[in-house]
């Protein structure tokens, strides 16, 4: 069991419609590791779903740590689906609430001797990806397609000047799910292989993982892929069905 930590709320920032950024202070920082940016912590909350475990568990993403203010920044994606243990607390928190939150859990390490770069993601992977970019050497190459909730969900990213940025706008009414794979089938490839990193919802990470895999004959050790949440299945029936699927993935 990892280190369980009690953290206090000391700002909030609404970064952009659809995203809110929430910092954290408290004494149990004092030995929480730096160098985790894009990593992820789980956020807890008291169970009243079930009677399985006393904390349901909600993964979010180390968007920065600053050891000298012993700050920890996390954005929240809004999401009405269902509305969450955790976004239902995120969108409704004050300045002085506390919770706890326990890892850091593995933090993916992206593979920078690479030639170029290809990122796809939406808003809950959206702070990884901004993390990682902002770690990338200044010459790398490469792409980042992100599905936003609205066009004002766009944000300035710190990244090398050669990774291009594609917004892709999801509608209201539905997934979109085919639209946001082509989004990221017509873009141009060079020649050489690219290190592939790939967050986004559960159906969509399965057809963009044959995509990579089938099309562009990408190999599991080239690639990081993985779904942060399922659309219909709360984090704990997502986290069976994650399993059940990597259990069958082949290579
Ligand atoms: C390693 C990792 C890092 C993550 N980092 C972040 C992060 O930094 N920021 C962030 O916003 N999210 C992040 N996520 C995703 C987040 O953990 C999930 O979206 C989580 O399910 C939200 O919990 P909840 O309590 O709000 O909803 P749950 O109780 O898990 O689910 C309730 C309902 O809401 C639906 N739902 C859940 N998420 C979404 C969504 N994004 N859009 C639409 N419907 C949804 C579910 O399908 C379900 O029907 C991360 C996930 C992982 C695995």
């Amino acid at each position: 069991m990892k280190r369980i930590r009690k953290v206090k709320v000391i700002k909030i920032l609404q970064i952009s419609p659809n995203m809110k950024r929430i910092t954290f202070t408290g004494v149990d920082l004092n030995d929480f590791p730096e160098n985790q940016n894009g990593g992820y912590v789980k956020l807890l909350f008291k169970n009243d779903l079930n009677d399985k475990e006393d904390f349901l568990a909600r993964p979010y993403t180390i968007r920065d740590f600053r050891k000298h203010n012993l700050e920890l920044d996390i954005d929240f994606s809004y999401h009405s689906g269902n509305q969450g243990y955790a976004t239902r607390w995120a969108y409704q928190t004050q300045v002085g609430d506390e919770i706890s939150i326990s890892g850091p859990g593995s933090k993916q390490l992206i593979d920078t001797n690479s030639n170029w770069f290809f990122f796809v993601g939406d808003m809950t992977s959206l702070p990884a990806i901004s993390s990682y970019l902002e770690k990338l050497p200044s010459q790398a190459l490469g792409f980042a397609v992100i599905e936003i909730k609205s066009i004002n969900d766009k944000i300035n990213l710190k990244k090398p000047k050669n990774i291009k940025l594609k917004w892709f706008v999801k509608s209201n009414k539905d997934e979109n799910t085919e639209e946001f794979i082509d989004a990221v089938k017509v873009i141009d490839w060079p020649d050489s292989k690219p290190y592939v990193w790939v967050a986004c919802e559960f159906t969509k990470m399965k057809y963009l993982r044959d995509f990579f895999q089938k099309e562009k004959k990408i190999c599991k050790n080239e690639m990081y892929i993985s779904s942060y949440w399922k659309s219909g299945l709360n984090q704990e029936e997502h986290k069976v069905a994650k399993k059940e699927d990597s259990l069958n993935w082949g290579n």
